[in-house]
Order: C-alpha cells, then sequence, then structure tokens
C-alpha cells in the first residue's frame, strides 16, 4: 500500500488519455507529481501532458501490471472503467480512487436511481427492461411518453430514444441495439444544473457553486457559474452532494447533473465520478480548481477551498471552432483550454474557453 498522503514526486497513475486526463495531469504536474497515463493511443491528450504513457488496453494483464509497477495510488478521467481492471490493480497493491462503489453505481443507469433514491436524492420515476416485451409493458404502466436509455455506456446524449406509444418500445428497443435499458419519466425541467463537489480521504468535503448547463444535440454547449439560484436552491443540491459523498464512501470529485423542476424541486439526472465537463469554469473562477481538487482527494492531501472569485461563462469549442484560438486569445476576458486533440473533427470537444465577468 502506498504512503498517504504522497508525497511530491511520487507518480500518480491516470487510466484514459482524453482532455479530462489531461487537464488532470497538468494540475498533478503543479503539485510536483510525476503522471503515468494508460491509454490505448500513444499520441493521447493526456499522454502529451504527462510523465509518461503505458500504452495498453484498460483490461490489458500487462499494461495494469506496468501501471502498477510504476503508480501506487491511479485513478481515472472516464467511468466505464472495467471493474476487474480495478480489482486487478487494487490485487497489485495500488489505491484506486474513486473507489469500485462508485463505479458500479455510475456504470449502471439502474444501480445508479437505486443509490439515488435509496440515499435521499430524488430522481424520476423509472423501471428497467431487459426484453421488447417488458419495455412495452413498462411503457404502458409507467405511461407513455417516457425516455428510454441503455443502462449501460450512454454519454453525450448517445443511447437514448424517446417513446411516444407503448407500442414503440420495441422498436426502439431494438434500435438501441436490443441490451438492457431504463425507461425513465419526463422530466420537466425549467433548467439544467450540476454541482461539483469532492471528498477527502479524510472524509472531509468541499462543494462548489452550482453552474447552470446548456446543451445541444446532447453536448454541453455552455455553462454559466455560479449560477443564480435560491438559498434553498443551493441547500438542496448541497444536500444532495452530501449524501452521494458519503453514501458511496466516495474519494475524489463528482459531478452531480440535476433538473430544476417548475416548483423548485431538484432531481438527479446522473452522477459521474470524475471531473465534469461542466466543472471546467473552476479552473478560471475558483480559489482552487476541481482538477487539483481531484488530485489532492485521491493524493490524500487536503482539500482547497472552492471560493468563486468570479462569475464564468464556459463554452465547450467543438470542431472546428477551435480554430478561432487566435481571435479568443486576443479576448481580454477570455482564457483559453485547448487539449492537443490532432483532428477537429464535427462536434469533437477540442478545447473550451471561460470567459470572465465580474461576480
Ligand atoms: P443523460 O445522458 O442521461 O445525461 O441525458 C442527456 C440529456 O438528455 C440531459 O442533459 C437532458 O437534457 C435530457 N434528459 C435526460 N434524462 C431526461 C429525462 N428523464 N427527462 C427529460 N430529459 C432528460
Amino acid at each position: 500500500m502506498p504512503t498517504l498522503p504522497l508525497p511530491p514526486g511520487s507518480t500518480l497513475g491516470i487510466l484514459g488519455g482524453g482532455q479530462l486526463g489531461r487537464m488532470l495531469a497538468l494540475a498533478a504536474a503543479r503539485l510536483g507529481f510525476d503522471v503515468a497515463v494508460l491509454e490505448r493511443d500513444a499520441d493521447s491528450p493526456a499522454g502529451r501532458a504527462a510523465a509518461h504513457t503505458i500504452v495498453g488496453a484498460y483490461d490489458d494483464p500487462a499494461a495494469l501490471e506496468a501501471l502498477a509497477a510504476v503508480a501506487k495510488v491511479v485513478t481515472f478521467e472516464f467511468e466505464n472503467v472495467p471493474s476487474d481492471s480495478v480489482l486487478k490493480l487494487q490485487a497489485l497493491g495500488v489505491e484506486v480512487a474513486p473507489g469500485p462503489k462508485a463505479l458500479a453505481v455510475a456504470q449502471d443507469r439502474i444501480a445508479e436511481k437505486q443509490f439515488l433514491n435509496a440515499s435521499g436524492a430524488p430522481t424520476v420515476a423509472f423501471a428497467a427492461a431487459d426484453t421488447p416485451e417488458e419495455a412495452v409493458a413498462a411503457t404502458a404502466e409507467m405511461g407513455a411518453p417516457v425516455l428510454m436509455k441503455t443502462r449501460r455506456e450512454g454519454y453525450d446524449g448517445k443511447g437514448q430514444r424517446w417513446v411516444e406509444h407503448a407500442a414503440d418500445a420495441a422498436a426502439a428497443f431494438a434500435e438501441l441495439g436490443s441490451v438492457p435499458v431504463i425507461l425513465e419519466a419526463p422530466a420537466d425541467f425549467v433548467r439544467e444544473l450540476s454541482i461539483i463537489a469532492v471528498r477527502g480521504r479524510d472524509g472531509a468535503t468541499a462543494i462548489y457553486p452550482l453552474a447552470e448547463n446548456h446543451h445541444e444535440g446532447g453536448i454541453l454547449r455552455r455553462s454559466v457559474a455560479p449560477a443564480q439560484v435560491s438559498e434553498d436552491l443551493a441547500f438542496q443540491a448541497e444536500k444532495i452532494a452530501a449524501r452521494v459523498l458519503k453514501g458511496l464512501g466516495y474519494v475524489g470529485v463528482v459531478g452531480i447533473e440535476l433538473f430544476e423542476l417548475k416548483d423548485g424541486q431538484l432531481l438527479v439526472n446522473e452522477i459521474a465520478p470524475r471531473v465534469h465537463n461542466t466543472g471546467h469554469w473552476t479552473q478560471d473562477g475558483c480559489a482552487v480548481d476541481q482538477f487539483e481538487q481531484h488530485i489532492r482527494a485521491v493524493a490524500g492531501w487536503p482539500l482547497g477551498p472552492t471560493t468563486p472569485h468570479a462569475r464564468v461563462e464556459m463554452l465547450n469549442l467543438l470542431g472546428d471552432e477551435a480554430h478561432a484560438w487566435s481571435k479568443l486569445a486576443h479576448e481580454p476576458e477570455t482564457r483559453v483550454h485547448l487539449y492537443g486533440k490532432r483532428e477537429a473533427k464535427p462536434g469533437r470537444k477540442m478545447g473550451h474557453v471561460n470567459k470572465l465577468k465580474g461576480l
């Protein structure tokens, strides 16, 4: 087992080589750590900001052994880390954070909603279906419309379909690949919000102000934070975050996506056991940002302050939008963050900007 708190000069492992891994690696480097990234692609955004890349699949035993040989504390940038890989790393004496419970809950939309409701964090009504017949019956029982989502591996709005009539549920089930699904009642929300929270190894917690989020085609376009919210709403969100962190025995940063209903009630949409796109504003808006905070937590360091010092509009740069970097770099209120991706495919997250406004 590693010595905790992990001293500067140690190597910290990250599973995943995308932009979240890159920004985690940059934050870790600032605290004096070396980072080893495990990633299939030898030339990844995170790998180019890290001291080492171990090239391999996330479930490749040799790659996991190579990672464990250099890093005794490992974290990840995406929730679909195979659970066997976590067990393998743990068997090799590695401390993996966030832990297996958080991953199991976040990987299965049914387990996630059950955990949330059992913890006192409200969600929409839902049902599970493993066959087209079950999908039709459950839709009829809940009453259409319902939103059908694959239980596992959906992201950025992929793997979901609205079902307008119970009779259409079988076709939607087939379109989603004939895999187990969840059926969700529609959330009649007025706003989408999110809360980023963190828990340290000692159980200390810190919570950022809420962000207000706008999606297009299932992809986050824009967040504004701190969001304008009532005290009651902020209190509800903080209570939800505290319950999630405690219920999962969590270590690290979690992103919790919320629906604000007309009557002022908050429902949880989903939880991401990692740093989150709606927390990018903290890089230029808060004392300690979500990336450093996550590294502090997994390394067993004290958490830092989450105090905001600016209002931020975060805009994702998708595809060709990143080509405007020179114009954006001329704007005094704009902080530019680019991910070093080689190819600007349509809709691909290439970077983001944080536009600073007075608090
Ligand atoms: P998700 O992949 O679960 O984060 O969903 C992507 C987006 O779909 C959310 O950001 C919402 O805009 C919308 N959405 C998800 N679940 C529901 C729901 N139960 N009712 C209405 N809209 C939803």
